[in-house]
């Protein structure tokens, strides 16, 4: 099976890590120059998280001509960029080649078929992580589950290969009866934890620190459950806050700096608009209020449009 990973960054490289290990033939393409030649040059270190390392000679590349049409094209650049990842992987798509995106957000699915039109897509979500420590280097961290789901019947067959590669590295992942519900599962408890943590600078633990801060989350998580169930995706409340309130402790996640707080620091771009700012459009579609939701949206982008002018 030949897979292609569009972003080769810090998930990119972990899951192309784990499909590659698995037997595939992997390619690696990212648009930074010097981390793909670091990987050509060097390998691609990685850092298993528990103190061991290895070395994977990958096949990374930045000329899509470079690359041969694929079985599956994986979309893994951050959200804000997946429109232009997929227009550039067209030249790789064949008539029956199937796009998968685990990325966060809403909207990647709908850039995917707009960019592809009839090519089967696959989605999910995952709560693995990983961080890119720098060029040609990858962390993975922590355990978690990757489900996925074919959303054309096309797929269905590839959607089971891949999560069958995924277990034969040991790498938990499984097939989903309802990836939309995960999937806005999953921008609920983002658009909650990773605003708050990026406005306030606070880990996951500490805007978990108070009850009234615990309480906001709850509020905006329930805000975006609301909107999910206007569309018609029957999200559960209690399992996001449930989900929420588990990630407080030190052993969970309560040190965790989340991407969009990392973002900040570092003074990039966020994830803001497909975690929050789409939410906010369909709920007005619906014409649901969401105060606290749209409060968070207008505070992150206020800051990420910002940058250079904060006095603290
Ligand atoms: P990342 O920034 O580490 O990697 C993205 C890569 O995409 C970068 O190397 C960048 O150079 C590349 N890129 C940017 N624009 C591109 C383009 N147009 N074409 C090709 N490559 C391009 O991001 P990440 O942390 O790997 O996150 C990817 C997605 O996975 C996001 O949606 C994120 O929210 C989600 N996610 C991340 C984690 C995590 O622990 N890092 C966990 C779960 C989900």
């Amino acid at each position: 099976m030949v897979i292609s990973i569009i972003g080769a960054g810090a998930m990119g490289c972990r899951f192309g890590v784990a499909f590659a290990e698995a037997g595939a033939q992997v390619w690696l393409y990212d648009v930074w120059q010097e981390h793909v030649n670091q990987m050509n040059a060097n390998g691609l270190v990685v850092e298993d998280g528990v103190g061991g390392e290895r070395t994977l000679e990958v096949n990374a590349v930045s000329d899509i001509s470079r690359m041969p049409v694929s079985d599956v094209v994986v979309i893994f650049t951050k959200s804000m960029y997946t429109m232009d990842a997929i227009t550039k992987a067209v030249p790789i798509i064949g008539r029956d080649t199937a796009v998968l995106t685990l990325q966060n957000g809403l909207g990647n699915i709908e850039a995917i078929r707009e960019a592809t039109g009839n090519n089967p897509v696959i989605a999910g979500v995952t709560n693995y992580a990983s961080d890119l420590l720098k060029p040609g280097r990858v962390e993975l961290k922590g355990s978690g589950v990757t489900k996925m789901m074919a959303l054309d019947e096309g797929a269905r067959e590839t959607a089971a290969r891949l999560v069958g590669l995924l277990c034969a590295v040991g790498h938990n992942a499984i097939l989903s009866d309802d990836v939309l519900i995960d999937i806005w599962e999953k921008v609920a408890f983002n658009a909650a934890l990773n605003t708050t943590t990026a406005i306030t600078g606070l880990t996951v633990g500490g805007v978990g620190s108070l009850s009234e801060s615990r309480q906001l989350l709850f509020d905006i998580s329930s805000e975006v459950v609301m909107v999910a169930k206007a569309e018609g995706i029957n999200a559960s409340e209690s399992h996001v806050h449930g989900i929420i309130e588990s990630v407080f402790d030190p052993e969970m996640s309560g040190d965790h700096k989340t991407s969009m707080l990392q973002d900040r620091i570092l003074k990039r771009n966020t994830e803001i608009e497909a975690v929050c700012g789409r939410a906010v459009q369909i709920g007005k579609k619906h014409g649901l209020k969401t105060p606290k939701l749209e409060c968070v949206y207008a505070l992150v982008r206020v800051i990420e449009c910002n940058y250079n002018k904060i006095c603290l």
